[in-house]
């Protein structure tokens, strides 16, 4: 539970950091005509407010990540929680359900899947390719 609440954050924090700044932009830009002091006031707390921001993120990345690790370490794929086979280990954890790829850290993986199967034996039968 705690694990998709921190995965889901992590997955939204970036887009909701700018829409933030993107309407304060916007109370900012009125407040140049009505207001000068809170426009800059504004733009003083942006840059202040711009390292808060930062950490809060990186906290939240931490989190996710070691939630991760507790569901990597157990041989269960994070997002679909379907217990895993001998093949589940690093440098790239896969889910082979779900295709979900981690890292052993715990951070999702962007890497292509460049796993060589067995051909399937679709071919096997006597009248294969006839
Ligand atoms: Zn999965």
């Amino acid at each position: 539970m705690v694990q998709r609440v921190l995965s889901a954050i992590r997955a939204r924090y970036g887009i909701t950091v700018f829409f933030m700044y993107l309407g304060a932009f916007g109370i900012a830009f009125v407040g140049t005509f009505t207001l000068p002091l809170l426009a800059i006031g504004m733009v003083l707390a942006s840059i202040f407010m711009l390292v808060p921001a930062v950490v809060l993120g990186d906290a939240i990345g931490a989190l996710s990540r070691a939630a991760n690790r507790t569901y990597l370490r157990k041989g269960v794929c994070p997002r679909c929680r379907a217990q895993q086979g001998p093949a589940f280990e690093p440098p790239v954890y896969r889910c082979a359900f779900c295709s979900a790829a981690f890292e052993a850290d715990g951070d999702p993986s962007d890497a292509a899947d460049t796993a060589v199967r067995e051909p399937g034996l679709v071919s096997a039968s006597p009248n294969a390719g006839r």
